[in-house]
Formats: structure tokens, sequence, C-alpha cells
């Protein structure tokens, strides 16, 4: 199979995008209401929960797509916890290969133009070494997933925890050696990992310096950020909590940045209630937007 050239254009965003991670609660699985829900509070943008797999049908996937494009909801998708390419087991590194595959091809029908997981272990390797593995893979992933995967960009994850594959420095080497790869930045999972000393201005801007270095416009164009309450241990993430002040990471220096640099990312909220944790990352935002623009 000759290798795949990467022509699709970045999905430049006009403006900053707050949503949830998953269908709000109060849909109570209807789809209309899913989509209702998020126009009506302000929401516009929605990350579909594929958490144990993704198994809708072609069917339920265009009705998805037709509503998010209806309602000018931004789609992205998080694949399964369980992907993880560097198991020592095969089947399993198939099967991840095969659940991305899988969930670009459908990407297009679901208006899905992100897909986020996380790569999964280190496989007992050195982490240069699992970068090798976890990059060849993808690269696979792509030549299969080929013309009809276009539609999206996969959109590995910074990890919670400090064992797992998915340090800043893996996600841009993944990022940067694989064409169709853009970063999702958790701040949660970075203040985590960092036992709480990424949570200002300054060393926001370092990471964010550091990125855009290294990626340049295709970082920039595709800003896709997780954020949440968290709490952690020596050893990263422990459980999400509310966005807020009572735990961090703060948001307030996060969306002053945003606002001065004109960035435009996509803020997807993973906390225990996400849709309001989302709503009050748009607030502060806004607020921001408000106070400066006098
Ligand atoms: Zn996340």
């Amino acid at each position: 199979m000759s290798p795949l050239k990467w022509t699709r254009r970045n999905d430049v965003l006009q403006k900053a995008l707050f949503g949830p991670a998953g269908y709000p609660d109060t849909a109570r699985g209807s789809l209309k209401r899913v989509f209702k829900i998020l126009v009506d509070a302000g929401a516009t943008a929605l990350e579909y929960a594929a958490v144990y797999g993704l198994q809708a049908s072609e069917g339920k996937a265009k009705q998805i797509g037709d509503l998010a494009r209806q309602s000018g909801i931004m789609m992205s998708m998080h694949e399964a916890y369980y992907i993880n390419f560097a198991s020592k087991d095969p089947k399993i590194r198939e099967k991840s290969r095969q659940r991305l595959i899988h969930a670009l091809r459908f990407s297009p029908l679901m208006s899905v133009k992100r897909i986020v997981f996380h790569p999964g272990t280190q496989g007992g390797m050195i982490p240069a070494e699992a970068h090798i593995v976890v990059r060849d893979a993808l690269r696979s992933v792509w030549e299969e997933a080929g013309r009809r995967g276009r539609g999206a960009f996969l959109a590995p994850e910074i990890a919670g925890k400090i064992v797992m594959y998915g340090s800043v420095d893996q996600i841009i080497a993944l990022c940067h050696d694989v064409e169709g790869c853009i970063p999702t930045i958790d701040w949660a999972h970075l203040y985590a990992r960092s036992q709480g000393k990424i949570n200002d201005r300054e060393s926001y801007l370092k990471i964010l310096a550091q990125f855009e270095n290294a990626l340049g416009s295709l970082f920039v164009d595709n800003m896709h950020f997780h954020i949440s309450g968290i709490t952690f241990t020596e050893k990263g993430e422990v459980s999400h909590q509310p966005c807020g002040e009572e735990w961090g990471p703060d948001l307030h220096p996060m969306m002053e940045i945003v606002h001065e640099l004109g960035y435009k990312p996509t803020f997807i909220c993973e906390s225990p209630n996400p849709l309001q944790g989302a709503l009050f990352a748009k607030f502060l935002f806004e607020q921001i937007e408000m106070g400066r623009n006098e």
C-alpha cells in the first residue's frame, strides 16, 4: 500500500468552544434531547463517549452527525479506555488498531473531527521504545483506514497516570511523527502528573509554547483540551472532581491566556457533571472577554 498523503485542511475554528464529555444525564437516552439540552444551555461542543467501545449502528451514527450539524455542535469522540498499543499481548494491540480504524470510518457519519484516545501502557519498555511501537501502530491505522478516515484527526491524550504512555514529550513526538495526529492536552492530567505545579499562567504558557514550537499551526489551528478538577498522588491522577475553586487546576489563567493570545481551543469538560463544568469554563472565558473589551 502506498503511504498515505495528508492533504485534508485543518478544521480551523472561529472561536473557543465548550462542551461536555458524554451526553447530559437529563437527556435520558434521547438523541434529540441531547442536542436540544446542549444548544439551550449554550454549549458548543460534545465529546461522544465511546469509552467502552464504539457500538453505534450506521443509522444512529448518521442521526448523531445530522443533529450535530443542525445544532452547530463541534463533535469529537473519546475512544475506548482499554486501547493499548504497547501491550505485550498482540491480540490487544490488533484490537486497539481495529478500534481506531472503525472510529475513523464512522467519524464522517457522526461529524466527528477528533478521535481522542489513550495510547495505553509503556508495555514494560523504556519510553523511547514504547514510542516507536505506538508510532508504527498509528501509522498502520492510517494506512488501513485510508481515505475513509480523512474526516477526523487522531488525538492522543496526555495521560493522568505517570506510568502510562502519554507524557508531553511522547504526545508531541507522536503528533510530529504520525501525520493526521493532533494532541489532546488534558490540563487536569498535566496538573496531576506535575503534582499540582502546572497550575498558573507561567506554567501554562510554557506547556503551550512547547506544543506550538514543535507542531506549529497543526497544534494552534486544532487545539483540543480537556478540563476538570482532579485529585492526585505521587503516581498521578486519582479521580476527577468538579471544575471550580475547590480543586485544581486553576482555569482562570488558562482562559486569560486563550483570550489574550486569540487561541480557539475546544474545551471538553470531564468533571463529574461535565455540562455544568463546561458552562462554568465558558462563563469564566466570557467574563474575561467582556471585562477586557469594555
Ligand atoms: Zn481527558
